[in-house]
């Protein structure tokens, strides 16, 4: 029976410059050697040009004769053999975590074809790119230089999977399957490629994990805290097989994290404990991570003025005080999946608001975005009398599916990458595309 995925060609589409970005002119420039082909001919006798927004399209600066209604595209190869480091179209200013507040603009170089067009006023670059190249230029986005390689293959066999599943298809209605950011998956195209990155994608070239013929949707994080999560704890709808909750350490023991949440804080088996990485250079390991390692263990405070604003930012209400905070239901690995703040609203009166899922909750307790939900409230008997609450947490990211520090712990142990996605998604069969 042959093996299905949600998208259904070997080229994915990449959303670089969206309309929200408000970008009304970039410059996209590339080396004289790069194979370029282009449907404004003018183009490929240069090595840069600076686009517009003009009144009917795209117009090219100091070139105003030439305007293009339709989109105006790039192509070079982007076959993985033909990567290498900042191989393709280099463009300077390109969002990168788009809507937090560490919001920034970065360069990218991206292999394959762009579509360059004009929408709601503002610039729309769309890149399509080989599966195989994409995936490759994400692993490196994921991963630091020094990864041992168990790891960056288990990470690439984990981007196809999540690339071709397509599961959570958040931007089909825009015209492209993924955007370049963590609302799906990291993607800086081959500005930061490692030779070692690129051997990872060659050498488990078209491998995937199925799940009843069907290539599984293998969600990831940062650090599980100890336990993974299950999948309906984070997101609505069914129990996936295969994101079920499990020790991340040698051996499962009976029973879950959030049993007794305060053993489990002081667990310190588990494959991403911070115990395991004392002694190891993390950020070359693991890209850009807070070193510290508070991320496997954490304490947040928050005062009640800042949660109140995060109320009016993102419900609208407008409340006087924060009077008690009941954590309402829990997933295996205590992440909260809904609470209730209780206070006093406006016009003095007792109010409550219900506080929604995952995502939800590590807005509302955090002026960035806290680690996970996986906490506890430490100050939970004066909290109505403090100023503040005190959070105390496991773990970085929704936890479910593969934990990145988890699987580097196992590649750490000599583990191999085929046993690694065994122990993180149970029930399915690694298996070759081709
Ligand atoms: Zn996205
Ligand atoms: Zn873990």
């Amino acid at each position: 029976m042959p093996i299905s995925s949600g998208l259904n060609s070997e080229i994915i589409r990449v959303g670089i410059v969206l309309p929200e970005d408000k970008i009304q002119e970039i410059t996209i420039s590339w080396p004289t050697e790069l194979e370029l082909e282009s449907n404004v001919p003018e183009i490929k006798t240069t090595q840069s040009v600076t686009l517009q927004i003009g009144d009917d399209g795209i117009v090219i600066k100091n070139s105003p004769h030439i305007a293009s209604l339709t989109p105006i595209t790039f192509e070079c190869p982007d076959k993985v053999e033909s990567l290498s480091t900042k191989y393709g179209f280099h463009i300077d200013s390109v969002v990168a975590g788009r809507g937090f507040h560490w919001e920034k603009r970065i360069a990218v170089d991206l292999p394959g074809k762009l579509d360059v067009s004009k929408q709601d006023g503002f610039l729309k670059v769309i890149n399509s790119v080989d599966v195989e190249a994409y995936v490759a230029c994400v692993a490196t986005s994921e991963m630091g230089s020094e990864a041992p390689s168990d790891l960056l293959a288990a990470q690439t066999v984990v981007a196809r999977c999540w690339s071709l599943a397509l599961a959570e298809a958040k931007h089909l209605t825009d015209g492209y399957d993924v955007c370049n950011d963590d609302c799906c998956q990291r993607y800086q195209g081959t500005t930061y490629l490692t030779d070692h990155s690129l051997n990872a994608a060659i050498e488990t070239r078209g491998e995937v994990l199925v799940y009843d013929n069907e290539v599984i949707d293998a969600r990831y994080s940062k650090n599980c805290g100890g336990m993974v999560e299950a999948y309906d704890t984070v997101w609505e709808g069914d129990k996936v097989p295969y994101l079920i909750p499990l020790w991340d350490a040698p051996d499962q023991k009976p029973g879950f994290a959030v049993d007794d949440f305060e053993s489990h804080y002081a667990y310190d088996k588990a494959y991403c404990s911070s115990k395991r990485f004392e002694n190891v250079n993390l950020a070359g390991m693991l890209g850009k991570v807070d070193v510290s390692g508070s991320y496997s263990r954490w304490e947040q405070t928050m005062t009640k003025t800042d949660i109140l604003k995060n109320l009016k930012k993102y419900t609208g209400l407008i409340w006087l005080s924060i009077d008690d905070i009941r954590i309402m239901e829990r997933g295996p690995s205590a992440r909260i999946k809904y609470l209730f703040l209780v206070g006093t609203d406006e016009n003095g009166n007792t109010a409550e608001q219900m506080v929604k899922s995952e995502y939800g909750i590590r807005q509302m307790f955090s002026d960035s975005f806290l680690y996970s939900s996986a906490f506890v409230i430490k100050n939970a008997e004066t909290v109505a009398d403090d100023d503040h609450v005190v959070l105390k947490g496991v773990g970085w990211g929704h936890g479910v599916g593969l934990c990145q520090m988890g699987a580097l712990g196992m590649a750490l142990d000599n583990i191999g990458y085929q046993n690694i996605l065994k122990h993180y998604y149970p029930g399915t069969r690694l298996t070759s595309l081709s």
